[in-house]
Formats: C-alpha cells, structure tokens, sequence
C-alpha cells in the first residue's frame, strides 16, 4: 500500500489536522507477521502475530502518536516541545520536532536510558537533560512546566498522543480483517493500551470490524503499579521502557482491562528475557525487553491453558531491538575468538 502516514491514511477517524500542518516521516503501516513458531511453542493451536512495531521511523510505536502531537502543535503554533521520556518518547519527539523546525526538550532518567535512545535524541539536535530521579518524578516536571511556560507537552497525557497510536488497532483490523481475539502489550505508562481499546472500539463503531479483543496487559514484577494496586516508589526492571511507577492511564488502562474481559498482570525480569530471546531465536525478530513482556505474558497464560483453540493473538513489539543493544549482548554467548587459520575455523565449526 502507498504509504502516506497515519493522519491521511486514517483521516476520517482522526482528529483534523490542515493538511499544510502535517508533520509525518510516513510511520505505521508496520508489518503484522505470522508467528507459527512461537505459536507451536507456547500456546499450540493458536495463531499468534506480531505487530512489528520497531519498523516506525525511529524505531517505536510512539512514532503515531508524535506525528499527531506535533501537527497539532505546529497548527496551533507552538514553536517547541517538551516530554520526559524512559527513551523512545524523546527519540520520537525529537525526530518530529526536528522534521517541524521545532526545539525540542527532554528529561531523562539518569543512567537508566537505552543507548540507542539516547543517541537518537542527541542526534536529532534535542536539548537532553538527566535528572537525579525517575521516569515518574521527570513527568511532573515536565507537567508543570508545560502548564506554566509556552512549550508544548507532547507525553501521552496529551490526547492527541492517544489519537495517533489508536491507529495500531486499525491495521490489526484491517490485515486480519477483523479484530483478533486476544490483544497483548507491555504495559508502562499505559498511554498504549488506553489507545488500543480506543481504536477497537472506534472501528467497530465505525462498522469497520465485527469484534472486540479481550486486552491482556502486562507489566514487569518490580514495576507493576496497577497489578499491585498503588504506585510504586522505585520501580527497577530491565524492560526500562516500562520502568514507571505512576502510570499516567492507570484508570484507563484498567477500563480497557475489564471492558474488554481482559486482564493486567506482571511477568519477572527473567520470564522477560526469556522471551526476548526466544523471539529472537525462533523467528528472527529482535524487539527491546519491554516489547518482550507481551510474549512472556502470553508464555505464562500459555502454560494455564487460558487460549481456547483456533484463538486469534496479537502482541504487539512496541520497540526494535537496536535501540538497546547492551541487553541483547548481555544475554547472549561471547564470540570465540580463533587464529585466522583454517584448521582452527574448521575445529569450531565442527565439519
Ligand atoms: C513507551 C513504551 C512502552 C510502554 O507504553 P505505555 O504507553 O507507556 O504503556 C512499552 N514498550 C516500549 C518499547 C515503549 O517505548
């Protein structure tokens, strides 16, 4: 299909943006591919797909809901941006702002950040600032900040975010040609599931799709605010794309749980990574550790038998696994090194 972005692909399901606004580096449209592998394995008899999330622009789902953000804001003529980010919200936004002629700003959790993320926003000319703190503590900075000053906050607290990353669930729709059964995702600051449900919800309103998924959200055992049922003080994990404490959608991410009959829950850092390298290495998609968390969520549910036969199951891989090279290398076995000589290259290789 000609790619055109999402708000002219999905412009009658969107808010209006004038056209000479749109700022757009042609994200969505990600592939939704078969994972036969992973489906005999941990959930046999079900079809599951992977919502291929890190082939957007910079590498995220958060790519749909910053093509909205910053046309709005460009409309509205702001001249700047601001978000705290645990990496890709401010990779995304400072791509965005880049492409609008904008400033952008963004605060990090010091020491905590992918370094794919983190080079992305230093490269895209964005002023980065660390603070001595977490994901949590940059968001209410950033609040009332952007409450007080003439700067655009572009978090998904702002619903044009939301607006734009409902369009995940439309081309789940659309390539399946209808809404699948069961629909999986890491859950962190919980823009993303809210969008979601939102999205089915909306194209079936629309006449678009028959069903409604059940959403199955997961979060990470040292940092599952909403499983527990009260923030979190410090939250830890290795999926640092979900290391939040104080989810910004708490209370609409547990309306999408039990609106569709879905439900919330927490995997370990071990089941985690688990995943990530069994994505990996049984059907060649590497995807960061929070992407992950849907995948082992499915593992875990897998080994109740909660899916019925025949069940239709999307996870979606919110993040590509690039951006976080250290972990996949951390994961993995050293390679050997040998002299540059035949007898030796044979003896490893075993022929
Ligand atoms: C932002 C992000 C998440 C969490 O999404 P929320 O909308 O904050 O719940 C998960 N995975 C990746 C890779 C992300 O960038």
């Amino acid at each position: 299909m000609h790619r055109k972005g999402i708000i002219l692909r999905y412009r009658d399901l969107l808010p209006a943006v004038p056209e000479e606004c749109v700022v757009t580096l042609l994200e969505g449209n990600t592939p939704l591919v078969p994972a036969q592998n992973l489906a005999r394995s941990i959930a046999p008899g079900t079809e599951i797909y992977l919502k291929c999330e890190g082939l957007n622009p910079t590498g995220s789902f958060k790519d749909r809901g910053m093509t909205m953000a910053v046309s709005v804001a460009k409309a509205e003529g702001a001249d700047s941006v601001i978000c705290a980010s645990t990496g890709n919200t401010s990779a995304s936004a400072a791509a965005y702002a880049a492409r609008a002629g904008m400033k952008a700003f963004v605060l990090i959790p010091e020491g905590k950040i992918a370094h794919g993320k983190l080079s992305q926003a230093m490269i895209h000319g964005a002023q980065v600032i660390q603070i001595l703190g977490n994901f949590d503590d940059a968001l209410g900075l950033v609040r009332e900040i952007s409450e007080k000053y003439p700067v655009t906050l572009v978090n998904s607290v702002n619903p044009y975010r939301i607006e734009g990353q409902k369009t995940a669930a439309f081309e789940v729709c659309d390539a399946l040609g209808d809404a699948p059964d069961c629909h999986v995702l890491p859950v962190g600051n919980a823009g993303n599931i809210t969008a979601y449900w939102a999205g089915y919800k909306a194209y079936h309103a629309a006449g678009r799709s028959k069903r409604l998924p059940r959403m199955l959200g997961w979060q990470a055992e040292g940092a599952a605010p909403i499983v527990r049922g009260h923030p979190i003080r410090k939250p830890e994990t290795v999926a640092t794309a979900i290391r939040i404490g104080n989810p910004a959608s708490w209370k609409q991410a547990e309306a999408a749980r039990d609106e569709s009959g879905g439900l919330i829950r927490m995997v370990s850092d071990a089941e985690i990574l688990e995943a990530y390298k069994l994505i990996a290495e049984s059907e060649g998609i590497f995807c960061e550790p929070a992407s992950a968390a849907s995948v082992a969520g499915v593992i875990k549910l897998g080994k109740e038998s909660f899916f019925r036969k025949g069940e239709r199951i999307v996870c979606t891989l919110t993040g590509h696994g690039l951006k976080d090279p250290d972990n996949a290398i951390a994961q993995s076995d050293d390679p050997v090194t040998i002299p540059s000589d035949m007898a030796e290259a044979l003896k490893i290789l075993g022929f």
